[in-house]
């Protein structure tokens, strides 16, 4: 089941690539296995999954340290500065930096462990009131004051695009986030890679990859609903 639908996203994901001109070797599955048992991402790694998704610190740690050592642990959800110290060494990428106070605690962190800790900076394109990021309109001095902090690197752009019914509706978004990470690269800020987009989830992935997503983040289309009243 899980294995089948892995690959039907994948197969998508190639899809959306042919139709875009793209390689699809440039785009990153991330499998967003929040809420979701161990037993139901071993399904996946059994199907060749290696890269996952957990919006939860607590629950991130515990993943990681029951399962094999060769995955990648994308930290993708809201980040307190307190909770911090408990994933600057195991997660591969941190996809939601909005703040400079948040980007000097995660410095602190990657000093302590002696790692330049890989961040994306959190962009709430759509201006929705109830969302974590930072403005458009705010991203670049953002960027500039987290590029002076040695021990984290700046990747890339992510956001969060609003729930639509119809996925073309947040073609507008993705286009925008993608021009924005263009405009930034053209500065040559020291220590700021523009290389990854992370946009795109289970209702809207295929038009994020048309529009330049270098990772999707998708969750229920792998491993189907999920069920919030159970914890884990
Ligand atoms: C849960 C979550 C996803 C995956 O959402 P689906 O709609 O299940 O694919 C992607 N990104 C973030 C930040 C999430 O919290």
């Amino acid at each position: 089941m899980i294995a089948e639908q892995l690959q039907e996203v994948r197969q998508e994901i190639q899809n959306a690539c042919h139709r875009s001109n793209r390689n699809p070797e440039e785009v990153t599955l991330i499998a967003v296995s929040k809420t979701k048992p161990v037993s139901m991402i071993e399904e996946a790694i059994a199907a060749g999954q290696t890269v996952f998704g957990e919006n939860k610190v607590q629950e991130l740690c515990s993943k990681y340290e029951v399962l094999p050592q060769n995955l990648h642990w994308h930290l993708i959800g809201h980040l307190q500065r307190n909770k911090v110290k408990y994933i600057a060494d195991k997660a591969e990428l941190i996809h939601s930096v909005d703040s400079l106070r948040l980007a000097e605690t995660i410095n602190q962190e990657g000093e302590k462990h002696d790692r330049t800790v890989p961040i994306l900076i959190e962009v709430n394109v759509a201006g929705e009131e109830s969302k974590f990021g930072v403005s458009v309109e705010d991203t670049l001095s953002l960027v500039t004051e987290i590029s002076k902090l040695p021990y984290v690197s700046i990747q890339g752009l992510m956001t969060i695009a609003p729930y639509v019914e119809n996925p073309e509706e947040n073609r507008p978004i993705f286009r925008k986030l993608k021009q924005l990470s263009v405009d930034i690269k053209r500065k040559n800020i020291n220590n700021v890679y523009m290389d990854i987009l992370s946009m795109g989830m289970t209702n809207d992935y295929q038009v994020a990859v048309e529009e330049g997503a270098t990772m999707v983040r998708v969750g229920t289309g792998i491993f189907g609903e999920r069920d919030y009243s159970k914890t884990i």
